[in-house]
């Protein structure tokens, strides 16, 4: 009541400056005694005015209380950039409750403002004239209200008058210099907001990836080197690309062991092709330059393979313009040792496919910004597994960006800084060096997990990539909630064999030795395409022939995999089977099916196998739901994917940034489902957990532990906050908070209910 009180003596005392105005007060000093009554009034720790110049079409702070003084005359945006620019441009008022979060927030290093989270602008208007915009922030969050808004508002209104007067006559008498503030070597955008998708921080140069990952084959100018190449040359650089990928090899079988021998094979045995070789040796022999002879050769090549109508043999095409551009680069550079503009770097990137993130891991990049997708596609829970910083926004002057410019990347919180001054990389680098030096204070999970209240939860990993499975041990998690088999069939060039896929599983069983393991069959299409596999082009493939659909059709496969499994799995170590993407109760069937057979098919083989496998399904199409009363009484276990689960309910594509914020977990209908689905497995006694991004959210788990489910599976670095929430949560009040969002009707109400979750 007396905040509102207080606003309405504003708005008096608001027209009291505009009659001073008129009386011809100086400008800058009632620009700054408006923003001082403004803020206190609101009890802002921030209000500032923006004036916009027609001319520059950029508006510019000309007076502020709460921001570094020195920033006025110096921060200017276009219309419609960051938070202020989008309310002049679109002539509505913005209300953030937490601004550095909104994928508008736009940070402008002279001003300091990153610390205040609550942001509030309105326009200021005259008729159909843009003149400015007012602004307040506070460092506490949500703290502005309607009230506010409204009140802000009149004042805007009152104000419009006085302000345009202001910006004229400041207009008239300043130079119209209006880069003239701005560093002179960079003149694009320095900063950019964009969705942490894999957390970190990195600094170095960046690699733009305009096109296509290849382009290794063009680009060098070997006139600048001013020399001819002997035939020995050129064997030479074959020598040197030969053991370049060779101990490429090597370390990528370190780091990704599931990857066998297999990423270069193509290279290796274009290496080892006579006619290849022949063919550059013959031009060379006949006096063309060696440069020209490869690319002439490999250009041949390219071009057969890649005009083929087979994935797989597309596939070489781009494996032939890879291997040509590290033979000329080893020519023409013959000092270079390292191959890849990569290496090092922050890439820029429209998209990937998995398989370009994984051979980028190879190349030890610091960081990645990708300008589409989503933060649940796989490219960004990849880039998790492999611990490399990844950011998505959907800013295309991302890709105007020059090659080698300095890029600072926090993506724990989405900041992309270009080009960024000294001052901010101190401020970095500082940060940084502190946070490594602090030790985490505990590095090991408890054995049981248990609310405040004493009730047990388990607590697993979800598993990518074999290299993350000793973190999960190391830090003891109770068992492996989800192993997306598919990571080892996206990188390699083409299908491992029910041997090789064996070798892979076993060390999973072997790794968590003693503890439940759980094998989701192969989940490809969607966003996980097989490079190498000719299934047609999709015109939605989220929705189309992917996952257990995949399996079922090509049944070989499938077979193969589940052999693979059961053959791997030691008897007496719980193993559990999950299908991805079963829609019915006779699908389920079906692929149930399939394990029956194959144990049938090991025992009269005389094969060891796992004798009492758990069959399960993840639950993430909306039809489950309503079938859930007899999917229950056939499956061992369920796990909700919620990642798929929203997008199918919702109909919004996952790695489509775009939609991103019709992306809502919290949508009344998501959180409905999910409770009925808890109920009926709880009900048959079967156990449910959930393996998608929601499980590792501070704000979900009251409401998941709330519903009913006991088990969260979670990527390994994401085990301890969550084994620390939950002990600090008691399941009474969970089961109270899950009621209190489930009674609510709109996607509103549920999320204020979700912003006050339980501490
Ligand atoms: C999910 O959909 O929530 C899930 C865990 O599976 P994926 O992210 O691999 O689709
Ligand atoms: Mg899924």
């Amino acid at each position: 009541m007396g905040k509102r009180k207080e606003q309405l003596n504003l708005l008096c005392d608001i027209g009291d400056l505009a009659a001073l105005l008129s009386e011809s007060v100086d400008i800058e000093i009632f620009l700054q005694r408006t923003v001082s009554l403004v803020a206190r009034n609101l009890s802002a720790d921030v209000c500032s005015v923006y004036l916009y110049d027609e001319q520059a079409d950029e508006l510019v702070l000309r007076a502020t209380m709460g921001l570094n003084s020195e920033a006025v005359g110096k921060v200017r945006m276009k219309l419609g950039e960051g938070l202020v620019g989008i309310t002049l441009e679109r002539l509505q008022p913005i209300c953030e409750g937490t601004a550095t979060m909104s994928p508008y927030y736009r940070y402008f290093e002279e001003a300091h403002e990153d610390r205040f989270q609550s942001f509030l602008a309105v326009p200021i208007r005259r008729g159909v004239e843009k003149i400015g915009v007012l602004v307040v922030q506070k460092e506490q969050k949500n703290y502005f209200d309607e009230y506010d808004v409204m009140t802000l508002r009149a004042t805007a209104s009152q104000l419009a008058g006085a302000m345009e007067n202001a910006k004229l006559l400041i207009g008239m008498n300043q130079p119209k210099d209006k880069k003239s503030d701005r560093p002179a070597e960079y003149k694009g955008v320095r900063f950019i907001k964009g969705k942490s998708a894999s957390g970190g921080y990195a600094y170095a140069d960046a690699a733009v990836m305009r096109e296509s990952h290849g382009g290794l084959m063009t680009g060098y100018d070997e006139s600048e080197n001013g020399r001819t190449f002997t035939l020995k040359d050129f064997f030479v650089a074959l020598e040197k690309t030969t053991q370049q990928l060779e101990s490429l090899q090597a370390k990528l079988s370190q780091r990704l062991p599931e990857s066998a021998s297999l990423i270069f094979t193509a290279h290796f045995m274009i290496l080892k092709d006579a006619k290849f070789i022949d063919k550059i040796v013959g031009l060379i022999e006949k006096g063309t330059p060696a440069p020209e002879a490869i690319r002439k050769v490999a250009g041949d090549y390219m071009r057969i393979f890649l005009s083929s109508p087979h994935a797989y043999i597309r596939e070489k095409g781009n494996d032939m313009e890879d291997l040509a551009g590290r033979i000329l680069k080893n020519l023409l550079y013959a000092s270079a040792d390292e191959i890849g503009n990569e290496r090092g770097r922050i890439i820029i990137a429209l998209d990937l496919f998995p398989s370009e993130m994984l051979k980028l891991a190879t190349e030890d990049v610091k960081g990645i910004i990708l300008v589409s997708g989503g933060v649940t596609s796989h490219v960004a829970i990849l880039s998790r597994s492999m611990k490399i910083p990844l950011i998505i926004a959907e800013h295309r002057d991302l890709l105007e960006i020059p090659d080698g410019a300095p890029i600072i990347l926090d993506a724990d919180i989405g900041n992309i800084f270009i080009c960024p001054s000294e001052k901010i990389v101190e401020q970095y680098e500082t940060r940084n060096r502190t946070s490594q030096s602090v030790a985490p204070l505990k590095s090991r999970l408890a054995d049981e997990t248990m609310t405040r209240d004493g009730k047990r939860v388990r607590l697993m990993a979800n598993i990518n990539l074999l290299s993350e499975l000793t973190l999960a041990r190391d830090l003891n998690a109770e068992g492996i909630g989800l192993y997306r088999t598919e990571f080892p069939f996206l990188i390699r060039n083409n299908f491992p064999s029910e041997q090789e896929q064996y070798v892979v599983y076993k060390q999973l069983f072997e790794v968590m030795k003693g503890k439940e393991v759980t094998l989701r069959t192969l989940d490809v299409g969607g966003d996980k395409v097989l490079a190498y596999m000719d299934s047609g082009a999709e015109a939605n493939p989220e929705l189309g022939l992917r996952s257990i659909r995949f399996s079922l059709r090509h049944l070989e496969i499938f077979e193969q995999q589940i052999r693979a499994i059961l053959r791997a799995a030691p008897p007496e170590q719980a193993l559990r089977i999950m299908f991805p993407m079963i829609s019915s109760v006779d699908e389920f069937r079906e692929a149930r099916q399939m394990v029956v057979e194959s144990m049938d098919d090991l025992e009269s083989e005389g094969l060891p196998h796992h004798p009492k496998p758990s069959v399960g399904t993840m639950l993430e199409i909306p039809s489950v739901v309503e079938i859930m009363n007899e999917l229950a009484k056939e499956a061992d276990f369920f796990s909700i994917g919620t990642n798929d689960f929203v997008q199918y309910m919702l109909a919004v594509d996952r790695t489509n940034e775009k939609v991103a914020n019709y992306y809502r977990p919290f949508h009344p209908s998501i959180l409905r489902a999910m409770e009925r689905m808890a109920l009926w497995a709880n009900t048959w006694g079967k156990e449910i957990s959930v393996c998608g991004e929601m499980a590792h959210e501070p704000e979900y788990i009251p409401f998941l532990l709330g519903i009913g489910i006991r088990t969260l599976s979670v990527d390994p670095q994401f085990l301890l906050g969550v084994q620390e929430r939950i002990s600090k949560l008691k399941m009474s009040d969970a089961e109270k908070y899950a009621k209190e969002l489930l009674g609510q009707p709109t996607v509103k109400g549920a999320w204020n209910v979700l912003r006050r979750y339980p501490e």
